[in-house]
């Protein structure tokens, strides 16, 4: 069968696919061209996407011979998943194999804010560092603050285990409340979205970009924060209000914010990277060798299921394509 991968892959997983199937592959790192895109699904039975790929009524119009979207990543909200299972089409993601590195690099953003690492770096380099000094460059200690979980998955369960160890008191707020044992086992306890806003030194945000989240955090929202809390952002940008958050920053009603994604990938809201008080890092959230090779296998054997017509382990709409067969 034809496959189309539409972003440079690791060469064993291309291999892998390769061995019974024809693959297509876009060889580049800028996202493939939305034309050629739409050119070369048009004969493809497979397809092994990436978020900068907008899977939408248009491609899935197109795509008349595809049996399988296997997304190369865990969020999903740039593909189409009720046209896809109106078209009888699986679609897969990939989750849990990235789930300790980008709570890795979410409080590898809560420490850069805290400590002003990157601030301190800028420092150096311009030869502004002349003497040791006890009262400057201050940051704040993590140790002993309350750090406020926003989406309690597998995700905000790392961050939560991570801030455990550096002895933060945690308070969270998510769609489903945790067990009783999973609360105990971190001392977690669940607050109104409100109630964690006001009580939090540090808020990390781990839900998925949906209707529901989008602009979970505006200016409402930030005004609740505490003048010196922090706001660490690895989800999905649209769920911050990027120029109400721009605003707060440059008002001083919060102290300082770590962010991986933005509103618009890949520009940023006017005023952002003026501010010293944010760490901007450019969405590598799962941006390590490892975790990268893992989802990419994770990817080819979802679409190696889904061609063999078999259920993908990782199917996001399997229920639907069952209970509606189209
Ligand atoms: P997950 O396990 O599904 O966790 C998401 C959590 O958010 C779930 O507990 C969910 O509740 C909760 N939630 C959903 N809607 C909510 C709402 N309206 N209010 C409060 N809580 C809500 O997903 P994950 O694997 O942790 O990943 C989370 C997100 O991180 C992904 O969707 C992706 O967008 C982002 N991500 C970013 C990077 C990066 O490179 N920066 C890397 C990986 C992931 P339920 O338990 O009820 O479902």
């Amino acid at each position: 069968m034809k496959v189309l991968v539409t972003a440079r892959m690791p060469e064993e997983v291309l291999s892998l696919i390769g061995q019974d199937h024809q693959v297509e592959s876009y060889d580049a790192d800028p996202p493939i061209d939305r034309q050629k895109l739409l050119r070369s699904i048009a004969d493809k039975e497979g397809l092994l996407c990436t978020i900068t790929d907008r899977i939408d009524t248009e491609v899935l119009d197109r795509a008349l011979a595809l049996k399988v979207i296997a997304n190369y990543g865990v969020g999903f909200e740039h593909i189409d998943i009720d046209g896809a299972s109106q078209r009888g089409i699986p679609v897969t993601n990939t989750p849990g194999v990235l789930t300790e590195t980008t709570a890795d690099l979410a409080f590898a953003l809560l420490l850069a804010t805290a400590r002003r690492v990157v601030e301190g770096d800028k420092r150096v380099r311009e030869g502004k560092f002349q003497y040791w000094a006890p009262l400057l460059f201050l940051g704040q200690d993590v140790s002993g603050k309350t750090l406020g979980i926003i989406g309690m998955g597998r995700i905000g369960k790392a961050v939560a285990r991570r801030a455990a160890g550096f002895g933060m008191k945690l308070i969270y707020h998510s769609r489903t409340r945790l067990s009783p044992i999973e609360e105990q086992e971190l001392w977690l306890s669940l607050k109104p979205l409100e109630t964690l806003l006001r009580e939090a030194d540090f808020v990390t945000l781990n839900v998925p970009l949906t209707p529901f989240t989008r602009h979970l955090i505006g200016s409402r929202e930030l005004e609740l924060m505490k003048p010196s809390a922090y706001l660490i952002h690895t989800a999905r940008g649209p769920v911050v209000d990027e120029a109400a958050l721009v605003v707060a920053l440059r008002q001083g009603q919060i102290r300082g914010a770590g962010l991986d994604v933005y509103e618009r990938e890949s520009e940023l809201c006017p005023g952002l990277a003026d501010l010293e008080n944010v760490v901007l890092l450019p969405h590598v959230g799962s941006a390590t060798v490892e975790t990268r090779t893992r989802m990419a296998l994770m990817a080819a054997e979802n679409l190696l299921a889904g061609l063999r017509g078999d259920p993908p382990p990782n199917c996001l709409n399997w229920a639907e394509l069952m209970r509606n067969p189209a």
